[in-house]
């Protein structure tokens, strides 16, 4: 939503200013609204396609009978598991009300006018916008070249050779959305060592479930007791199919997380949300389950993708950066009509002609496939044969 005159906005913060909402996927029920298809296949946020486990929705209904309490506002018990998981004291927990959360609370602690946040181009919206909302200065450094092993991916030599005296920020995502695109064990701890320890350094893995098998690939959580400027984000919107209920997580230093506890929004994460996390940490299973499902789908998605003609970025993650062509926003509404949502990633991603797709369930894929299939034949989506 934005009004074309609006007073107020003169008096909005100039970082506020020149904000432009986060634009998430399309909700199913807007699409209904919208153009009146139904049997509707959204694979446009990386939700997991099977749902969470049971285990967390029996926590979840559970706590429900508590939630004219206020939640833990400590987050105790769900810092103690995930304390637990990761075999790092809890003290080094902060959670979140999402991992988007996460990336605010660390902008509100470490940015502000003067001082520089860095990410690469193609990186996560949130970066910037969390940034800009308070004021920083944003420091966008170039992604890696079309003949690199990771097209578009972070250069992180760009990014270290970007910082300054001013720089309190760097946000990287490995893997990244909407790219996909993964940084290797070696290449982070170089980067790690190159930065100056007066920069914080995040290191947002979502995906981070997903990503274990693709090759050099090294999970950061281990790295948070060697840098004490390093704080991992993970969330339990993706692979642990909790979206609708906003949990995240960071692991850092004590001192960080001290810092970022000021900030934090009291009771940031609901009774049901808590209840819900720590059920399915105890469900590895279904995170396995969900893990397979993602990588047999996301090989038949390449192989049906590839005989078409069609190309893509490597993906360690549970979507797929889709070059389509210069009519990639003709394409995305196309798919819209016969009730496919994917997600545009032109505008501020400046992936043009590209569309990122979700991996869903194996029918869900297919009706993707098919009305893929009926735009090539129409001749609205070009591929080299
Ligand atoms: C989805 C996503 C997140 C976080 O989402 P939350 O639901 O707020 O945890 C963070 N970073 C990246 C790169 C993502 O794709």
């Amino acid at each position: 939503m934005s009004l074309s005159s609006n007073f107020f906005c003169d008096l909005a913060t100039p970082g506020v200013q020149a904000l432009q909402p986060y634009q998430p996927g399309k909700p199913i029920e807007e699409l209904q609204r919208e153009f009146g298809v139904s049997d509707i296949v959204k694979l446009a946020s990386n939700e997991n396609p099977l749902g969470p486990s049971p285990k967390a929705v029996a926590a979840a209904q559970e706590a429900l009978a508590e939630i004219h309490r206020y939640p833990d506002g400590n987050g105790y018990l769900l810092r103690q598991a995930l304390a637990a998981h990761h075999d790092i004291d809890p003290i080094c927990v902060t959670m979140g009300s999402g991992s988007n959360d996460l990336l605010e609370m660390v902008a509100r602690a470490f940015l502000g006018p003067g001082r520089e946040a860095g990410f690469a181009r193609h990186a996560f919206a949130i970066y910037a916008i969390a940034s800009q909302a308070v004021g920083a200065t944003l420091v966008q450094t170039p992604a890696n070249p079309p003949d690199h092993a990771q097209p578009c991916g972070h250069d992180l030599d760009a990014m270290q050779a970007a910082i300054t005296a001013n720089t309190r920020v760097v946000f990287i995502a490995n893997p990244n959305n909407p790219t996909g695109t993964w940084l290797t064990a070696e290449e982070l701890e170089r980067f790690f060592a190159s930065v100056p320890r007066d920069v914080i350094i995040v290191l947002d893995e979502a995906y981070v479930e997903y990503a274990e098998a693709a090759p050099g690939y090294r999970q950061g959580a281990d790295w948070v007791r060697r840098y004490p400027n390093l704080v991992v984000t993970r969330t339990f919107s993706k692979a642990y199919g909790l979206a609708g209920l906003r949990v995240g997580y960071g692991l850092s230093s004590p001192e960080v997380a001290d810092l970022l506890d000021r900030v934090r929004m009291p009771f940031n994460v609901s009774i049901p949300a808590q209840a819900a996390a720590i059920a399915a940490l105890t469900d590895q299973v279904h995170v396995q389950t969900s893990v397979e499902l993602n990588r047999k789908e996301m090989a038949r998605l390449q192989d049906v993708l590839g005989a078409m003609g069609l190309s893509w970025l490597p993906s360690a993650g549970n979507f797929l950066c889709l070059r389509v062509g210069p009519r990639a926003g003709d394409i995305y509404q196309a798919l819209l009509r016969q009730g496919v949502i994917v997600r545009p990633v032109g505008g501020g991603y400046q992936l043009d002609e590209f569309l990122r797709v979700s991996v869903g369930l194996p029918r869900e894929n297919d009706r993707f496939l098919a009305a893929l299939a009926s735009l090539r034949d129409q001749g609205l989506l070009e591929v080299s044969p």
